[in-house]
């Protein structure tokens, strides 16, 4: 007997017709003789649904309020999942995120696992039942209501695996497995049919949406072999597991891009030691995370520009920040939000030289001009116009031998 989680995405459940149909997965494997616990997300489209009806009441909606609200979403798919392996005469329940408990700690609608209680649901397994947990969410110490953001199903069917000591992790989805990039905005991308945790780490954080960053990060400190699928079609999927197990035959493994980007230029700040510092503290205090960061010193030596990059949703705070802080001195504060993120990601890179010139030749013949640069031993990233990014994507996609 496997011991296996199987999560189903919000396209999976998406539909009463798509979550009889998930149902008949779990029915397959069920009938395999394997103990499953299910976790789904939300049907596609309703969490962003209530998201937009909290915004319609309120702009500053309460986030405690916000936990109650989204972790609805996943509540619905529950039971309607539980209901359809009932009527297909499999013996299954549903628990809430409270009943299990799923603990977690930290701020609402960002919160992580911290621990999952395993007595009432292994009760139920070695009695021959399904289990169906919601993904998403959790509660705190307190008894409050929290969800782990937003992709969190990923994060929690991980959480599950570890903490129950499953043999493997299937994370049903839209698309076939992990593509080379979007197989939904660039019809050439190939499926890969095993990547390491590392690489897959890079690729989700950058973009690839495809799998939770978080997911990632805690499948690969517990080695948890994670298996991503497609609930509509039979193909064999992406294996993603530890490095020893891959065979890199390519120097670029994907492509992956976000356009949630934006940047900010302070021109002519004054360049002693512990600017850089000034600048950042107070937006690192607000939680805004800097991505890349580039400072060029004038002829003189005595002023220099700083650009770095944030999220786009944190620019207007970060504009405000940098204005109010009376710590700086600089001449002009430019930014420009309509720039995205493009990044090629590989293992291959360690050992091949030149990926860097090779990235930035394709995007010259593009005429795509590069407006900053971060790189990682297995990763380069580069911000581009955002106008210009399937463009960039694709020219590289091909050039890295991808198509
Ligand atoms: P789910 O609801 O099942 O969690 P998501 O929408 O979160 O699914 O993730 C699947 C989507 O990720 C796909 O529909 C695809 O458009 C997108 N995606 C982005 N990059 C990749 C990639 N490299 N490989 C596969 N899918 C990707
Ligand atoms: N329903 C949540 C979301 O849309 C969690 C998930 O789907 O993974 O973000
Ligand atoms: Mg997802």
């Amino acid at each position: 007997m496997t011991k296996k989680i199987l999560k189903f995405g919000g396209t999976s459940v998406g539909s009463i017709e798509r979550i009889r149909h998930a149902a008949k997965i779990v029915q397959k494997e069920f009938n395999d003789g394997n103990s499953l616990i299910v976790v789904v997300s939300a049907m596609a489209g309703r969490t962003n649904d209530l998201l937009k009806k909290s915004y319609e009441i309120s702009q500053n909606f309460d986030k405690k309020e916000l936990d109650i609200l989204l972790s609805s979403g996943e509540m619905e798919t529950i039971a309607l999942m539980t209901g359809a392996l009932n009527n297909l005469g499999i013996k299954a329940k549903s628990w809430l995120s409270w009943q299990i408990p799923i603990l977690t700690q930290g701020e609402p609608t960002n919160s992580r696992i911290i621990n999952i209680g395993t007595e009432k649901i292994n009760e139920y397994l070695k009695k021959g039942g399904v289990a169906v947990v919601p993904g998403f969410q959790g509660v705190s110490e307190t008894f409050n209501l929290k969800t782990i953001g937003r992709g969190g199903s990923d994060a929690t069917a991980v959480a599950i695996a570890k903490i129950f000591n499953m043999d493997c992790c299937e994370i049903y989805t839209d698309v076939d497995g992990v593509f080379s990039t979007d197989p939904n905005k660039i019809p050439v991308a190939k499926k890969i049919d095993k990547i390491s945790y590392e690489e897959m780490l890079e690729l989700s954080s950058l973009g690839a949406k495809v799998m939770q960053p978080s997911a990632v990060q805690t499948a690969m400190m517990y080695k948890i072999p994670l298996h991503v699928k497609s609930t509509f079609s039979e193909r064999e999927g992406t294996r993603i597991f530890s490095e020893e197990n891959i065979d890199y035959s390519k120097v670029v493994t994907g492509v992956a891009y976000s356009k949630d980007e934006a940047k900010i230029t302070l021109q002519g700040v004054e360049d002693k030691p512990g600017v850089a510092a000034e600048i950042f503290e107070p937006l690192s205090k607000n939680q805004i995370n800097i991505d890349m960061v580039i400072q060029n010193v004038s002829s003189d030596g005595k002023k220099t520009d700083l650009t770095f990059t944030i999220k786009r949703n944190d620019l207007s705070k970060s504009l405000e920040i940098i204005k109010k802080n009376k710590k700086i001195n600089y001449m002009s504060l430019s930014h420009n939000e309509k720039v995205s993120k493009i990044s090629a990601v590989g293992a291959g890179m360690i050992t091949t030289p030149g990926v860097t010139y090779e990235m930035f030749r394709a995007l010259a013949e593009e005429k795509i001009n590069i407006l900053a640069i971060s790189t990682s031993e297995i990763k380069i990233s580069l911000i581009i116009d955002e106008s210009n990014t399937v463009r960039a994507i694709k020219k590289l996609h091909k050039s890295f031998k991808l198509d």
